[in-house]
């Protein structure tokens, strides 16, 4: 039997719109509903243990977009921060569990002002497709049998996605080149 990498990946990659202006994100009970005034950027398979994914997906699919896009629209009593420890604060409905967006506060971060959303959470389509598969080792921390990987990484090369067992490349470069800039061995 095929891998699950993800239900809106399984049956391969569906183009996003690049003239998409943005939509609404529901979660599974419909107590909560977040707006996206845009679409969103880095869309990509992740395998990380953090990351909400539904039931049987061995990946989550998350993107970026800016943080002022970002408006809760209802429910947003119903939201609470899963690990207030963690890196990414994400933000989930208390009654069905998803992750509606997580943020970062820490203003010195990379990734600081960029909020991670599903956009599999919304009824409209256009947003952009995913583009590669992060940190793909790390589904063996969920369970997932290290002898099968070889199996995931070929099917996510199948579907268009190249596995990277971190971010993709330029993101990888876009925190090096911050960290740099930070410590002052890089000028701005
Ligand atoms: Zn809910
Ligand atoms: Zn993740």
């Amino acid at each position: 039997m095929a891998v699950n990498l993800h239900p809106s990946i399984d049956n391969g990659i569906k183009k996003g719109d690049p003239n998409f202006a943005g939509g609404t994100l529901n979660c599974k009970c419909g107590a909560v509903e977040v707006k996206l005034a845009s679409n969103v950027a880095h869309n990509h398979a992740c395998g990380c243990t953090k990351c909400w994914k539904p039931q049987g997906a061995n990946f989550s699919v998350v993107a970026v977009v800016p943080k002022d896009k970002v408006s809760v629209t209802k429910g947003a009593d119903k939201l609470k921060v899963v690990d207030p420890s963690a890196t990414i604060q994400r933000h989930a409905c208390t009654n069905c569990g998803v992750h509606m967006y997580g943020r970062i506060e820490n203003t010195k971060h990379p990734f600081y002002g960029l909020d991670f959303v599903h956009t599999e959470l919304s009824p409209q389509t256009g947003w952009q497709e995913p583009q590669f598969a992060a940190f793909v080792s790390s589904i063996i921390e969920s369970g997932f049998p290290p002898s099968r990987m070889g199996e995931v990484r070929s099917r996510l090369k199948e579907i268009g996605l190249e596995p990277y067992d971190c971010l993709s490349p330029p993101l990888m470069d876009a925190i090096a080149t911050h960290v740099a800039k930070a410590s002052g061995v890089l000028k701005a």
